[in-house]
């Protein structure tokens, strides 16, 4: 399956419904991160190339706005059945620029499709309020859209990220800037190709490239709201630039989440829980848990068997399928991994399991590294406090149940935690206090559509995935006032 598209091909930015290179000609090379083969390239977007893209967005944005909402909704109909009609070519691609095992792909692939056909069916209910209505006074509640949207997402999740700001942005009426990350344009480039028959001309742009377009975007004045996914270093940048225009922002930032285990949880469930919440996607998901809070009865039974299950999972290749985590995204991934690992046991963890990178000859120009547990992580480290996004995860004890909540919320970040127990109140109890935007009980992931996906403290500002929620983040509010009587104001 790796080699049955024509991946390396003439990829090209779309601006203003035109495909076309970057302005000075320059490309990204794109490498597969289980072999460090460069398989493609990519235009390497300017300065020049996003400004051309805004003024695109800008000039469709009246068209858009004003389009019936029914036919926003259409063309996002249509989005979602295109990438439905290439869904095996979307998942290889996905792979192979991403490195995830293939059904992590096919997820992401039908999660980008959904998400069109969910923003789909709301453009044409998503009404603004009349507060009163009578023969003298009419008042209402308008929501507009902002205009030109700029959106940066990182490499993790490029089909679904992309389907995650665009349709909801295009749904409200506003038109999109995209820029995707340079490890991983193709995905994003590939859904604008099949979604431009779809849209006007500048709804839709794409600008592939490094940090420079991405600065641009953030900082161009024409942009009317920015959403930004990322690290939150990153993201104090990206506001301090939106500053400069008060421009409004949407921002979906790192973690560092806990996963606490009780001792009355279902220790089967439990295990298997923990393990997927900590290793989906080489440990490179916002959700995904780095701080395993064991309590104390059962810290020697929930530490072996975490072990056993680490050390049978298959590391290898995303395109074979006996493959439960692929390799990291890209070489800076890799060195912070190995970075964080000599960190924490500088600071005195120890390495209580590792799964094995592959042998295999043929992947040795890949992204590898040993998946780990650690143990002995000493709270208030750096290891515990700081988002490695990366297959670790350090295990720290607790006493109780207040203790429990008190390590989850010791640290910056507050995007999710995940509780397992099998009492009702005290998970009840305990979701209540835990500091995060997401709390799943006896339960893995992100919680999908429907649910709204946002940080508390440094991870983030806004909240994506909840109809309501995100169409209001894509929309500013106007106050009308009609007053049709006779009377005349005075003073
Ligand atoms: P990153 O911050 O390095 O880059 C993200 C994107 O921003 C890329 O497209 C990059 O080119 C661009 N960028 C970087 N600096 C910029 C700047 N100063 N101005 C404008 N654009 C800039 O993040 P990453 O390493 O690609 O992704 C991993 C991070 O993303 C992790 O911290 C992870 O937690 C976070 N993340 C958060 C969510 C969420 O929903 N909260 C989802 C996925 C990833």
């Amino acid at each position: 399956m790796r080699d049955d598209y024509d991946f390396d091909r003439d990829w090209q930015l779309l601006v203003d419904g035109a495909f076309r290179d970057a302005d000075d000609g320059e490309r990204l090379q794109v490498a597969d991160p289980a072999t460090g083969e460069v398989f493609a390239t990519a235009p390497d977007g300017t300065e020049a190339d996003v400004d051309d893209a805004v003024d695109a967005a800008n000039a469709a944005s009246d068209e858009w706005k004003w389009t019936d909402p029914a036919d926003r909704a259409s063309a996002l109909y249509e989005i979602a059945d295109t990438i439905e009609d290439h869904h095996d070519e979307l998942v290889a691609l996905e792979t192979r620029e991403n490195g995830k095992p293939l059904d992590q792909s096919v997820n992401d692939v039908v999660a980008a499709a959904k998400t069109f056909r969910y923003y789909a069916g709301g453009a044409d209910k998503f009404f603004s309020d009349t507060v009163e209505h009578s023969p003298e006074q009419v008042r209402q509640k308008v929501f507009e859209p902002y205009g030109v949207v700029g959106v940066i997402v990182p490499w993790n999740w490029p089909p679904m990220h992309t389907a995650d700001f665009v349709a909801p942005a295009l749904a409200a009426g506003n038109t999109v800037v995209l820029k995707p990350a340079p490890d991983t344009p193709l995905s994003s480039l590939r859904i604008a190709e099949l979604a431009a028959d779809s849209l006007p001309d500048g709804a839709l742009n794409v600008v592939s490239g490094g940090i420079d377009p991405g600065i641009r975007l953030t900082s161009h004045e024409d942009v009317d709201m920015l959403t930004f996914t990322g690290s939150d270093k990153n993201g104090e940048k990206v506001l301090a630039a939106a500053a400069e225009n008060i421009t409004p922002t949407m921002m979906e930032l790192g973690g560092k989440n806990p996963a606490i285990v009780f001792e009355d949880a279902d220790m089967d469930k439990t295990i298997g829980g923990v393990i997927a919440s900590t290793f989906y996607n080489s440990g490179q998901a916002c959700s995904d848990a780095e701080r395993i809070l064991v309590q104390e009865s059962v810290y020697e039974e929930v530490t072996s068997k975490l072990a056993d299950a680490l050390e049978a999972l298959v590391v290898g290749d995303g395109f074979d399928e006996a493959t439960q985590i692929g390799p990291m995204a890209n070489e800076a991934q890799v060195e912070k991994f190995e970075q964080y690992l000599d960190i924490a046991q500088g600071e005195g963890a120890t390495i209580l399991a590792q799964a094995e990178p592959p042998s295999d000859a043929a992947l040795d120009g890949g992204n590898w590294v040993a998946p780990t547990l650690l143990d002995d992580v000493v709270q208030d480290s750096r290891f515990a406090c700081e988002e490695v996004f990366g297959p670790v995860a350090g295990i720290i004890p607790f006493s109780d149940e207040a203790e429990a909540i008190e390590i989850a919320n010791a640290v910056d970040y507050g995007l999710t935690a995940t509780i397992w127990t099998d009492d009702v109140s005290k998970a009840h109890r305990v979701a209540s206090h835990v500091e995060a935007g997401q709390v799943a009980v006896n339960a893995t992931g992100g919680g999908g559509l429907g649910l709204p996906f946002g940080g508390y403290k440094r991870s983030g500002v806004g909240r994506k995935k909840d109809f309501t929620e995100t169409m209001r983040e894509f929309s500013t509010v106007k106050a009308i006032r009609i007053d049709t009587t006779d009377d005349r104001p005075s003073l």
